[in-house]
């Protein structure tokens, strides 16, 4: 068997599962955010809360602006001298004075509307600049995953074009017996020795056993987790 093939199959599959690995979560990335989503439906929530303010603020005015043409209307005939009944002009006295305490009663309730709705409107200006702040970071966040991903998918086409040139000089039934092996050792089949050690778990090998897997004649099955081990 060529464990040198083998393990630059090994390579560039490690590289690709890698390269899969990251492109499925710059895919994520790129999909609409959640900041961007809440601080969105935060604002809209905020607006409709203005919005409604604002007609209740309206709502006052146009009250008062009633009113006051009441006012004025009563005012005329009270100074126009064509009421001269006592009773009458009693009671036009009385509605002209009630007509004042209401108008001064809206104008209490116009105040604290406009102070409310200076206060929302500040939280809408908050909530708008939270808003385009997630956006704007979310789309250099997309544009940086963009560029990225273009990248992997590149070298992504490039490993398997080579993956191809390897598997070539490789027989089939190693081929079989790699992939099986990779399917059950978590993608990772082959590994090197690396100071006398599994690569991939760090078992120890003794003298005889480093003869082993240095020897071309036999595969060497790290005795610990399974791998199959090759000197570099
Ligand atoms: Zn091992």
């Amino acid at each position: 068997m060529n464990l040198t093939n083998l393990s630059e199959l090994q390579n560039i599959d490690t590289h690709l599962d890698a390269i899969q690995l990251e492109l499925v979560s710059l895919y994520a990335a790129m999909q609409r955010d959640g900041l961007v989503a809440t601080t969105e439906q935060n604002l809209r929530e905020q607006q409709l809360i203005e919005k409604e303010a604002q007609k209740t603020l309206n709502l006052i005015l146009e009250d008062i602006a009633k009113k006051k043409i009441k006012l004025a209307q009563s005012d005329a005939v009270l100074y126009s001298g064509k009421v001269q009944n006592p009773k009458e002009l009693q009671d036009l006295q009385l509605e002209i004075s009630s007509l004042k305490g209401i108008i001064a009663t809206l104008e209490d309730k116009q105040l604290d509307q406009m102070i409310k709705l200076e206060d929302l409107q500040s939280k809408v200006a908050i909530a708008k600049l939270d808003f385009q702040k997630a956006a704007s970071t979310f789309e250099t966040q997309k544009s940086q995953a963009s560029a990225r991903t273009q990248k992997l998918e590149n070298e992504n086409a490039l490993l398997l074009r080579k993956r191809e040139v390897v598997l070539k000089s490789i027989e089939s039934k190693d081929i079989n017996l790699y992939e099986q092996l990779r399917k059950r050792k978590n993608g990772l089949a082959i590994v090197s020795l690396e100071n006398d050690a599994c690569a991939a778990c760090g078992t120890q090998l003794t003298p005889s056993e480093r003869q082993d897997v240095r020897s071309s004649t036999k595969l060497f099955y790290c005795p610990t987790c399974g791998r199959i081990l090759y000197a570099k």
